[in-house]
């Protein structure tokens, strides 16, 4: 297909732009027609200004001019900039260069047109435009007001605006004669959206600017929908031919495990149990996301979970990413269910020998009703008599195929719930999770003792690890949480290895510390993280793998350097580390920074301790792509939707895909369509 063709097959593009297009990661026609112009930042020739025209509001406008003369010069405090004097035949302008804008000016000469967009301002002798960009615009391409409206390309190397327009135009021509559509006919019908080679054609050159917004909303609906259409297909196609499994309503078991507890469920765990057990009751399988920060109360909604399935006569069980956290879930499932008659069983990589061949022959003896475990629950030899509940902890550290691998263990379709404590919005988990629906436990059960959380420079850091020493003679535990593994010769931040012997000669001389990250074997991390949950080592220095951690009610303070490198879910996921016990918590930002957007987010981690509202936070401020998400669930960044703005799309997208998925001759359409955008990544993702 024409679409497969190299770059280089059009005119004017040679290897060495060729390379250029490389680095836009462009390598097809194909590539080209996908590489959508800068956003907002089209520029409309029909209507540019003359210099006497621009208005001084100091907000974008956009006027065509000559250059008259470019000079280099020196503010009065020493500072230097560069001016390009710009002029029509209505009078000049001065266009201005800051800093590290300077080097802009290079690629331009005197006597070029060029369509200048800035800010306007008054200046000294002339009107004085900033945060300026410049276009040159050739004498071949006629009269500028001729063009009509013109993308703007990102570029790269010695690719200019008017290659890249070139490009696309050729591959737009060649499209005309064949290009398949991405959606199916009857969504296109109602929605009334333009074809595909319409949208294409719009987006790149728009003949008028609802012809480019209603490209732009195609393409924005399309790529929504088929990553949902994905991830439903992918859940359609996991459901095969196996039975779901009906639970009944809540009967003696679980009234029995609701009584045993030394609290009441809180109304939040109460929704959200109803929704669960809800779930559980439908024949249907259920499919579901249970989001909460830490320290929630999760676990007791999942017992309850398991206990209801043990009640049905089946067998649950509970994966987590780490040894110690199955050790401390197969404790407190033993407390919450032993007591209730249910045997609950641990199975890891250290569980060995004669007492590894007991547990796997009781499991598939159906003599086990829970069965806790980490990934040594997805080996082949892990076999279960009839396994009707799947629960995993800490969600982020499986993939799908993970959970899939261990719901095969089944001869039904059981019931998946999986858990998660780094909240992600609904929109976001819907995009994310797109095959879960989504349950959120917010706030936490009654009195507990919010961190106090602090944020200081480092000219500060000595009396802050006197605090921590203060609080090591009282008896209590701390974590150091750094940014990076080893020291860095590009990044001015300290590195665990680097604050650990810093703090093992100086501060924190003849204290018990210890070093913990991710490059390290996993026995010696367990070794570790054993130590300090015994108690027998007081200073913790790590990196973000304690994240998903342990519970260690007697660490109360956690000192985090290089607080402004994290995202803001990502710092109070750390957080969630200390405020466990009885005694009041401390967590230190430490920051060499003075950035304001740096200090914006700190603050902002002082006075918030919902895990939800920051992660919206951090997505506003920091895009999806960084959130914990997209590219930790190797899921594709989106290349026009945006989760936030684009909510309502997101959901009307969903309700398209699930009817197309719904339908097997559309799905198959559906299939071959992500084989051809998402090829092979979308294989791996899914594992299909
Ligand atoms: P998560 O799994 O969400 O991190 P846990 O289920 O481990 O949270 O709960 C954290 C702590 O809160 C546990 O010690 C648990 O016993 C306690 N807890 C849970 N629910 C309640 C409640 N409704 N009232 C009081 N304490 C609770
Ligand atoms: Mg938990």
């Amino acid at each position: 297909m024409w679409w497969h063709q190299p770059v280089s097959k059009l005119k004017g593009i040679g290897p060495k732009k060729s390379g250029d297009f490389q680095n836009l990661n462009v390598e097809t026609l194909g590539d080209i027609l996908n590489m959508y112009p800068r956003l907002n930042s089209y520029i409309d020739f029909s209507r540019l200004k003359k210099i006497r025209e621009l208005t001084i509001n100091n907000e974008q406008q956009i006027f065509a001019a000559t250059i008259i003369n470019i000079t280099d010069k020196f503010s009065q405090k020493g500072k230097r900039y560069a001016l390009i004097t710009v002029g029509d035949e209505t009078g000049f302008a001065e266009i201005y260069f800051f800093a590290h804008q300077r080097f802009l000016i290079k690629k331009f000469k005197p006597e070029q047109h060029v369509v200048i967009t800035g800010k306007v301002k008054a200046g000294r002798s002339a009107k004085m435009v900033t945060d300026a960009t410049l276009q040159v615009v050739e004498e071949s391409e006629g009269e500028p007001t001729g063009l009509g409206i013109l993308p703007v390309y990102n570029l790269s190397g010695s690719l200019t605006q008017r290659d890249l327009r070139r490009a696309v135009k050729q591959a737009l021509t060649l499209a005309k004669d064949f290009l398949p559509e991405s959606l199916p006919e009857w969504i296109i019908k109602q929605k009334q959206l333009p074809s595909r080679l319409e949208a294409l054609e719009n987006i790149h050159f728009p003949t008028s600017f609802a012809k480019l917004q209603a490209a732009k909303d195609r393409f924005i609906f399309e790529e929504l929908y088929l990553l949902q259409c994905g991830l439903l297909y992918y859940r359609s196609r996991v459901k095969k031919t196996k039975q779901g499994i009906k639970h009944a309503r809540d009967g003696e078991n679980v009234q029995k495990v609701l009584h045993s507890l030394p609290f009441k469920l809180t109304s939040e765990q109460q929704k959200v149990w109803q929704e669960i057990s809800f779930d559980m009751q439908e024949e249907k399988t259920m499919h579901r996301l249970l989001q909460g920060d830490v320290g929630s109360g999760k676990t007791v909604v999942a017992a309850l979970a398991l206990a209801k399935t043990a009640e049905n006569g089946f067998q649950g069980c509970i994966m987590v990413p780490t040894e110690i956290l199955a050790r401390q879930h197969y404790e407190t499932l033993t407390e919450i269910l032993g007591v209730n008659g249910l045997k609950v069983e641990l199975l890891t990589s250290n569980v060995k020998g004669k007492k590894r061949q007991e547990v796997l022959a009781q499991l598939l003896a159906g003599e086990i009703d829970i069965m806790v475990g980490t990934h040594a629950l997805l080996q082949d030899e892990v076999v279960f008599a009839n396994l009707a509940l799947v629960v995993t902890d800490e969600q982020h550290r499986f993939g799908v195929e993970q959970r899939a691998k261990l719901a095969s263990k089944s001869v039904y379709e059981p019931d998946v719930l999986v858990m998660t404590a780094t909240p992600i919005p609904r929109t976001l988990a819907l995009t994310v999770y797109g095959d879960l629906d989504v349950s959120a436990l917010k706030g936490l059960p009654p009195g507990r003792k919010p961190i106090t959380t602090l944020c200081y420079t480092n000219e500060k850091r000595q009396q802050i690890y006197a605090g921590v020493l203060r609080e090591i003679k009282k008896g209590r535990q701390a974590y150091v949480v750094c940014p990076l593994i080893e020291e860095s010769e590009v990044l001015d931040v300290k590195s665990a290895e680097e604050v650990y012997l810093e703090l093992t000669h100086g501060f924190l001389k003849n204290i018990r510390c210890a070093l913990l990250h991710g490059k390290m074997k996993e026995k010696d991390k367990e070794t570790v993280m054993e130590a300090f949950f015994r108690g027998a080592i007081d200073v913790l220095v790590a990196t973000t793998v304690i994240e998903v951690g342990v519970n260690v009610p007697n660490a109360t303070l956690m000192i985090i350097e290089g607080s402004e490198r994290f995202g803001l879910a990502q710092l109070h996921q750390l957080r969630g580390r200390v405020g466990r016990g009885n005694e009041q918590s401390y967590c230190v930002l430490l920051t060499a920074s003075e950035r304001p957007e740096a200090l914006t987010r700190l603050k902002i981690m002082r006075s918030c301790s919902d895990g939800f509202l920051l992660a919206e936070k951090d997505l506003e401020l920091r895009g999806a792509g960084q959130l914990f998400g997209m590219r930790q669930h190797g899921l594709p960044d989106l290349k026009i939707a945006d989760i936030l703005h684009d909510m309502d799309i997101l959901l009307e997208a969903r309700v398209f895909a699930k009817a197309t998925v719904a339908d097997s001759n559309q799905c198959q359409e559906v299939e071959a369509v992500l084989q051809n955008q998402f090829d092979e990544r979308f294989k791996r993702i899914f594992n299909l």
